[in-house]
């Protein structure tokens, strides 16, 4: 069920050295991968140059028929993803069969785009020119994944990339290379190309280091933290490489008074506790006008503490494990703050089977101020906490006031506030009485320091193309 090695040039490779994979919901040790670095990472780069020269050339037809097939696979094989996904990452297996769906459409979604990559005409200032504009895929792209989408997030990169017609490298994530090696295999059985996708796994600084002094690879693309994304950042500026990055968050969930509080409780609940609270849109604090602070918190907190929490191969369980210790700490520093700070714990608050694994209760705070951790730090776990508002100005300011700008939600049944909140806030997504805005044919991607570029949707597929103008004399 588990591949223990890296992917490179259509070779399945060990290396010397390996890194051990766990179980974040019994602690225990899975397998390991090879503990590859720089070696490899070139390795892989030079597959990914060779098979740029063939694969960029074949029609988007041709192209789109490969994607189809990688995605029939996926959907055959639906139930091993979702198990090996489940015991790597801990979110409870019917959201990880979400997931290999969610991930799927991506697929589809840009196997159907790869055929629609349009040029233009220009009019010409001459009466014997014409301007031609004509989009081609940028060449090399090498893509950085993190743990908490271990499907989606490779989908979402490596899809695009090769319906623009780019080769792709990509190092998952040390803590779940299980449902990416999966996915590769798969892309193989599929008959894609050798060094098409070549997959390493190990020293993330040493592999991604050698990725972006190489100018080979004209595309960096990355999900994960926004400290590690200003590192890529800097260095993909030594070549000048184009780079996608989808970074942290720190989601604002807006009640107002014109709400319909049922329809509120439950965006709240889907929108903060999917996938235990960490995911880089889920709700990291909750705005409730004055008015109706007190109904909303009773009706929020009853909910919450229905959620079952246990490990996510068993029945009935709504919340996994959280991913690792620290993220244990992180949630645990952030309750204490805001206790200290006159929060009050209206559900959970504590660690729950901590010998078993990685479990914390989902836990909401009411009385939440503004200078806790939790309401400008990413939390990413289940805590919840709820803040009052008095006007509508007040929370938009409090709501923008933070680097981050990747997902926001409102909801209020008045058209007016609802089209003045959204307009006002500064965040890329806006779940306006949605708990759940992704969707493969939606664009996805952050303001300010949440990162840049877009992926998903016809937009998604420009951040893999090159314009080239071409100026024709006649
Ligand atoms: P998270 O907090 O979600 O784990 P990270 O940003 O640490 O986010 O990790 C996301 C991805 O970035 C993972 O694949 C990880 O291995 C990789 N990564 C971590 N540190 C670096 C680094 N210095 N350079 C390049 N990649 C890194």
């Amino acid at each position: 069920m588990y591949i223990e090695k890296m992917y490179i040039n259509g070779e399945w490779l060990a290396a010397n050295d390996t890194i051990e994979v766990h179980n974040p919901a019994t602690k225990e040790k899975i397998g390991v991968v090879p503990n590859g670095g720089e070696k490899e990472a070139e390795l892989a780069v030079s597959a990914a140059y060779a098979a740029f020269q063939s694969w960029s050339k074949l029609t988007a037809a041709e192209r789109s028929k490969f994607l189809m097939k990688w995605s029939q696979l996926i959907e055959e094989n639906l139930d091993v993803l979702a198990e090996i996904m489940t015991n790597e990452q801990g979110k409870p297996l019917q959201e990880a069969r979400g997931e290999i769906t969610y991930a799927n459409d991506y697929i589809v979604w840009f196997a159907e785009e790869a055929k629609r990559i349009y040029g233009e005409t220009i009019p010409a200032s001459h009466p014997n020119k014409r301007i031609l504009v004509k989009k081609q895929p940028i060449g090399v792209v090498a893509a950085i994944t993190p743990w908490n989408f271990p499907a989606a997030m490779i989908t979402r990169k490596i899809a695009p990339a090769l319906a623009a017609g780019c080769t792709t490298v990509l190092k998952p994530s040390e803590e779940t290379p299980y449902t990416a090696l999966k996915l590769v295999q798969l892309a193989e059985e599929a008959g894609i190309p050798k060094g098409v996708i070549n997959i390493i796994t190990g020293d993330a600084p040493a592999i991604a280091n050698v990725w972006q002094k190489d100018t080979r690879v004209r595309k960096l693309t990355f999900t994960g933290s926004t400290e590690v994304g200003k590192i890529l950042m800097r260095g993909a500026a030594e070549t000048v490489k184009k780079i996608s990055l989808e970074l942290g968050g720190h989601a604002p969930f807006i009640v107002t008074a014109n709400a319909d509080l049922d329809k509120a409780v439950d965006g709240a609940v889907a929108s903060k506790f999917r996938n235990a609270g960490q995911t880089c849109v889920c709700t990291n604090r909750i705005y409730v006008d004055k008015s109706i602070e007190k109904e909303f918190t009773s009706k929020f907190a009853e909910k919450v503490s229905t959620l079952k929490v246990g490990n996510g191969m068993q029945d009935q369980v709504v919340i996994g494990p959280l991913i690792n210790q620290e993220a244990m700490d992180k949630v645990k520093k952030h309750i204490d703050d805001a206790i200290e700070k006159g929060g009050t714990v209206c559900v959970g608050g504590n660690p729950l089977n901590e010998a078993e694994g990685y479990f914390f209760e989902p836990t909401v705070i009411a009385n939440a101020r503004d200078d806790m951790f939790c309401m400008y730090e990413e939390t990413f776990g289940p805590v919840a906490p709820i803040a009052s508002f008095d006007t509508i100005d007040e929370v938009i300011d409090r709501a923008n006031n933070t680097p981050y700008g990747l997902a926001a939600y409102v909801f209020t049944e008045n058209i007016k506030e609802a089209v003045h909140i959204a307009e006002s806030l500064e965040y890329g997504i806006i779940g306006l009485n949605d708990g759940a805005p992704s969707a493969a044919q939606a664009p996805f991607g952050g303001f300010k320091e949440s990162g840049l570029g877009r992926e998903g949707s016809h937009f998604g597929i420009e951040d893999y193309l090159e314009i080239k103008y071409i100026s024709l004399g006649l």
